[in-house]
């Protein structure tokens, strides 16, 4: 006899997934393209010549999508934050300094796993809503010379965008400090050049800016990097995350733990959709689908949280009008539109994505109709015809005028 009996009350999937999905326009997971989902129902050995071709393969899309000829593109089993602790893990020695740029949630993230691998951490805090400032930057970098500093490109958690990453990636060259990038949400739905602005780790995830599955993440080291953690002589606490060990599978066909196939499968196929439609043509897609969208939603009558300057494209973040609340929206939202958003960390906002699918004029419209609806069901002030005429003539004039050029 067993000690601990059989559940009896087991429902199946079908029963509990809703008959229509409701359309995922919050910052993440994103929807995912139909090649990426069929990929993701394979399984194939982990190793063997078929596997070696699609990790050729993964490695050379993402060389692409990174901007980068490195040598070290390494995938994770993991979420987006795995990929994160991988690059701390590796490039920060325990004992020496790190200089975290903190302009929300994620990028303390990172100021987090720096101190638990011993790291002297030293925050340069920017106001909410502001991007890192290059002179602040380079005042921090004298004043403590660091030899590692993390950034985040873009900060989905209160939707700012740290403008100056390719200014503030040079200082820290000048002074000697590795840069790590979080690029969760902005890989590959804007530029990011990680060889010519010297980034020497780019961290993404699979659910946001690369439209694939979560749980499955890549991570682009440099070769400066690189000799950093081949020269290191001390033995990493992190044995998953040792990118010395996860280059056995990456690089020389061995094994290292059995990697996430099915994941790897739905990345190669996200990655080859990028590769297909080009990173130009798939900024301007997002640039035009975000532009539009935030002309909607302020003309409709709503405010943007983020001034224009310093505003991230790949996540909107709307201020919440008075008497409003998040969870009551999003709420009403799903329930009778059947779109979702995402609420917030902290700030009272509510956001919507602008990665991968979620950048589709048919989306745009069904997403900001459904905000708008809500809001006025709600209560708020709403010129619902207004916000859907400004953005349909956004979307127009963005295409007219690269006719033009
Ligand atoms: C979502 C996100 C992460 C964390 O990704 P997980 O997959 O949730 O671990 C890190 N950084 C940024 C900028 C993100 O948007």
């Amino acid at each position: 006899m067993n000690s601990v009996s059989a559940p009896k009350d087991i429902v199946p999937l079908s029963q509990i997934l809703p008959e229509d999905p409701l359309l995922m326009m919050g910052a993440g997971p994103v929807p995912i393209p139909a090649a990426v989902a069929a990929a993701n129902a394979i399984v194939i050995n982990h190793l063997g010549p078929t596997m070696n071709q699609v990790i050729e393969q993964v490695k050379t899309m993402s060389a692409y999508v990174f901007q980068s000829d490195s040598q070290h593109i390494l995938g994770v089993a993991g979420p987006g934050s795995a990929a994160m602790e991988m690059a701390i893990a590796n490039l920060v020695l325990p004992g020496s300094t790190v200089l975290s740029i903190c302009n929300g949630f994620f990028s303390n993230r990172l100021a987090e796993m720096a101190g638990r691998v011993g790291a002297d951490v030293r925050r340069l805090e920017v106001a909410d809503g502001r991007c890192a400032d290059p002179d602040e930057v380079k005042a921090a970098l004298q004043k403590f010379k660091p030899q590692v500093l993390t950034l985040v490109q873009g900060e989905t958690s209160n939707t700012v965008y740290n403008r100056h990453l390719p200014q503030i990636a040079k200082l820290a060259r000048e002074y000697g400090a590795l840069v790590i990038v979080d690029a969760v949400c902005t890989l590959s739905t804007m530029p990011l050049d990680t060889e010519a602005w010297g980034v020497d780790a780019v961290i993404t995830g699979g659910q946001k800016g690369l439209a694939s599955i979560p749980g499955v993440s890549l991570i682009a080291f440099s070769e400066r990097a690189w000799i950093q953690i081949k020269t290191r002589n001390d033995t990493l606490k992190h044995w998953c995350l040792d990118a010395k060990l996860a280059d056995q599978f990456w690089y020389q066909k061995a094994y290292h733990y059995t990697a996430p196939v099915s994941g790897i499968l739905a990345i190669h196929e996200a990655l080859r959709l990028i590769c297909a439609e080009t990173l130009e043509k798939r900024f301007d897609r997002h640039l035009r689908c975000s532009r539009s969208l935030q002309n909607g939603i302020e003309a409709m009558g709503l405010k943007l949280y983020v001034k224009p300057e310093s505003r991230l494209n790949s996540v909107v973040g709307i201020t919440l009008p008075e008497h409003i609340e998040g969870p009551a929206l999003l709420e009403l939202m799903s329930r009778r539109h059947r779109v979702e958003i995402s609420g917030s960390f902290g700030p009272r906002i509510v956001r919507i994505g602008q990665m991968g699918e979620q950048s589709r004029t048919h989306n745009l419209f069904r997403a900001l109709h459904a905000l708008g609806s809500s809001m006025q069901s709600l209560g708020a002030a709403i010129d619902l015809p207004g916000g859907v005429a400004a953005m349909e003539s956004s979307l127009h004039d963005h295409e007219s005028s690269r006719r033009v050029a």
